[in-house]
């Protein structure tokens, strides 16, 4: 097998020849297709995030330690099974949900792997996409996208579940509220296009990007507001009639929660899903008075997968721009990503992947 590999946190990633690992026990052997690159692979690649403050956030302390194969995104074949995995033939194409926990505590009973406190990210703790065979713990992880270009059906692994795990924390909305989608990304687009398939009309996208907003506005939504104005948390108080239910803050930094969290409506929910990083310093009484919510969203869980394919099987989901390119690109596709000149979405394609 081949994989790309972090050699060194902040390195051009290597391209490593490997033995093709055997599946064991419920284990599931896929041979990648199609893998989706991640913002927050660039906070991987770098070794850390950032708090705030000169504090960060070492991915080591996760067990992401190099020689390490990020990808998160996964689509891919069937190419062999363990003696105990059921429910899935040779040769299927599969999405594969990546956020998967112990499957054994209380937590992942419940469906929460996503909260599983002994996890077993794809891509994050384990073994990920960004190569050509990737070894999945259980069938039961493997989602039928039959239908949806495999491509953009990647991405659904974790910019489509994020964004819809974020939209369901979204309060009771009544006809006069709006929710504002900050950072008009490869997550922030796939949430305008998502809302608009859930029937929610009413929303603001901010962005500091032009051309980014104008592909918001092409995906459903109502509103842009270009953030670099001065008053821009005004301003979308404004755009939103004084009622704004909800911030979805895709970018994740004190700039956007500066915007977003002032202009709530009384009961509104500040979303936090980006990791951009740095810290916030919140006066306490308002957030009792005006009865606002600040509240992290990670991911999502496996029934929040199956159900945001579901909308994209039925056509529901305005496919985000996703562009495709050869495996061997990838460095170039990490500093592209860096560099703000991605829209939408960058997939690898390893199908093609020559040693
Ligand atoms: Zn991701
Ligand atoms: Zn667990």
């Amino acid at each position: 097998m081949i994989s790309y590999d972090i050699i060194e946190h902040g390195k051009p990633l290597q391209k490593v020849i490997k033995e093709t690992p055997k599946p064991q026990g419920t284990e599931v052997l896929v041979r990648v297709t199609r893998s989706g690159v991640c913002h927050s692979d660039l906070h991987i690649w770098d070794g850390y995030f950032d708090l705030g403050g000169g504090k960060r956030f070492y991915v080591k302390e996760r067990g992401c330690v190099p020689p390490f194969t990020m990808g998160h995104e996964p689509f891919g074949v069937v190419e062999a099974l363990g003696p105990r995995a059921k429910g899935i033939k040779v040769g299927q194409k599969r999405l594969i949900f990546p956020w998967i926990g112990c499957g054994r505590c209380p937590v992942c009973k419940d469906g929460h792997d996503n909260y599983c406190l002994q996890q077993r990210f794809l891509g994050v703790m384990k073994p990920g996409a960004y190569s050509t065979h990737l070894l999945v713990p259980h069938p039961k992880y493997l989602v039928d996208a039959s239908g949806v270009d495999e491509a953009f059906a990647s991405t659904l692994a974790c910019s489509g579940i994020t964004a819809y795990s974020a939209i369901n924390k979204i309060p009771k909305l009544n006809p006069r509220d709006w929710v504002a989608v900050l950072g008009c990304g490869g997550l922030g687009l796939v949430a305008v296009s998502i809302l608009k398939a859930k029937g929610i009309r009413n929303v603001i996208a901010c962005d500091v990007d032009e051309a980014k907003l104008a592909s918001a506005k092409k995906l459903g939504a109502k509103k842009t507001l270009d953030t670099r104005a001065p008053g821009a948390a005004q301003r979308l108080q404004e755009l939103a009639g004084g009622y704004l239910a909800a911030a979805i803050d895709f970018v994740g930094m004190p700039a956007t929660h500066a915007v977003a969290y002032p202009a709530l409506r009384k009961g509104g929910r500040y979303i936090l899903c980006g990791l951009f990083g740095g810290e916030i310093t919140l006066p306490m009484p308002p957030i009792a008075q005006r009865a606002v919510a600040v509240m992290g969203s990670y991911v999502g869980n496996l029934q929040e997968l199956k159900e945001v394919v579901a909308l994209a099987k039925r056509k529901k989901l305005k496919p985000t721009p996703v562009t495709t390119r050869p495996a061997g690109e990838v460095n170039a596709i990490l500093e592209d990503l860096k560099a703000g000149r991605v829209l939408g979405r960058v997939v690898l394609d390893l199908e093609h992947a020559v040693a």
